[in-house]
């Protein structure tokens, strides 16, 4: 088992949730403390509230994953006699470090909205709120023909070669390599200062711009030569769409008074708030994690039934019933699904790397609501 870093541990994690989808201006990142330290135990959280900062504390968490920004507006003073302040205090005292992975978390495939798609037992999902389109490129790569197996082999595994349904796509073209070896040059084929004429082939293939580093890396590794001549091409094909909450159906039809009872006990919450008559028939739903008042129309237009969603709006919800759309609303609580679900993906990932770190759900609640 490898001792790892926090950069080790974060670049796990962009891997599964980039940056890059996160929505404009999302304080998503590092946010307290340092990633150029040991990280043995990561906390996963949706909050970072003081029971969880106890949490972490006496669990030995050198991490705190946390879906919701700890400091969410920026900061006008560190004051240890105010509750932020003396919170802040506390991590930094007991070297807690804590990064949020937040609207980057909602939109990423296997994120928090479809941790709650699956939840609710979903099926046919597809992107409900398109936020980020993903960039295609095309490698080209010269390869002697003895070793074109293997380098198309750490193409496919790297994840290049990808279109629709199909995987390990690429097409190869045989030619003649030219090139003289320098004084310094210790060539694979060929001898210092002398022409050499290779039969090559030149295999073509696409992968999301999002895993070139993987994908270039592969074919580096499992090209033979010193320096392997390749091309990266920017496309202009469309990639495959991100974005917030999914849409999808459920696995047979029911009642919208039936459908608020599986949402209560498929996202473990005491109550819900409904809008619409209990007996429409429910078939078809959208969810989205958290707030999701700003796109109950993408709902409506994209032909669900229900809409679920924390934080609606009594006005909002005038609107939604104009429209005739159906709102369950769970509580914007419900993204706890993220604790265990992301602590299940990054641990499975550690353990394929030979990582020495545990990933632990944080377990106390940290609803401000209750039902009484
Ligand atoms: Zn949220």
């Amino acid at each position: 088992m490898k001792v790892v870093n926090g950069f080790q541990v974060i670049e796990m994690l962009e891997q599964f949730a980039p940056k890059k989808y996160a929505m404009e201006g999302d304080p998503i990142g590092l946010l307290i403390g340092t990633l150029n330290k040991k990280v043995s135990t990561v906390l996963t959280a949706l909050d970072v509230l003081e029971n969880v900062v106890d949490e972490a504390i006496e669990k030995k968490a050198d991490l705190i994953i946390a879906h919701h920004p700890i400091i969410f507006r920026p900061l006008k003073r560190i004051v240890l006699d105010e509750p932020g302040g003396k919170l802040i205090e506390k991590l930094i005292k007991h070297d807690i470090a804590v990064y949020a992975a937040h609207t980057n978390l909602d939109v990423a495939k296997g994120g928090v909205n479809d941790m709650l798609a699956e939840a609710l037992k979903l099926k046919n999902t597809s992107v409900l709120v398109p936020t980020y389109e993903e960039k295609i490129k095309k490698l080209a790569v010269f390869v002697p023909v003895d070793q074109a197996d293997q380098v198309l082999k750490a193409l496919g595994e790297a994840g290049a070669g990808f279109i629709g349904e199909y995987s390990h796509c690429s097409f190869s073209t045989k030619g003649t390599g030219r090139f003289l070896p320098g004084n310094e040059a210790t060539p694979f084929i060929g001898e210092k200062g002398k022409m050499e004429e290779v039969p090559e082939i030149k295999i073509e293939t696409i992968y999301p711009e999002s895993v070139e580093r993987r994908v270039v890396s592969a074919m580096l590794n499992a090209h033979p030569y010193e320096e392997p001549a390749y091309d990266l091409y920017p496309l202009s094909l469309k990639g495959e769409e991100l974005g917030l909450g999914r849409i999808g159906e459920v696995a047979k039809e029911m009642t919208l008074r039936e459908f608020a009872d599986h949402v209560k006990e498929a996202l473990d919450v005491d109550g819900v708030r409904v809008i619409g008559d209990p007996a429409d028939t429910v078939r078809k739903v959208a969810v989205l994690g958290g707030d999701g008042n700003k796109y109950f129309h993408h709902a409506k237009r994209k032909g669900a039934d229900v809409y679920v969603t924390g934080d609606f709006y009594y006005h909002t919800g005038h609107d939604a019933m104009n429209i005739g759309l159906n709102i369950v609303d769970p509580g914007h609580h419900v993204e706890k699904v993220m604790k265990k679900g992301l602590a299940d993906v990054l641990g499975q990932r550690a353990r394929e790397l030979g990582y020495d770190v545990n990933f632990i759900p944080s377990e106390p609640g940290t609803d401000p609501f209750t039902f009484v």
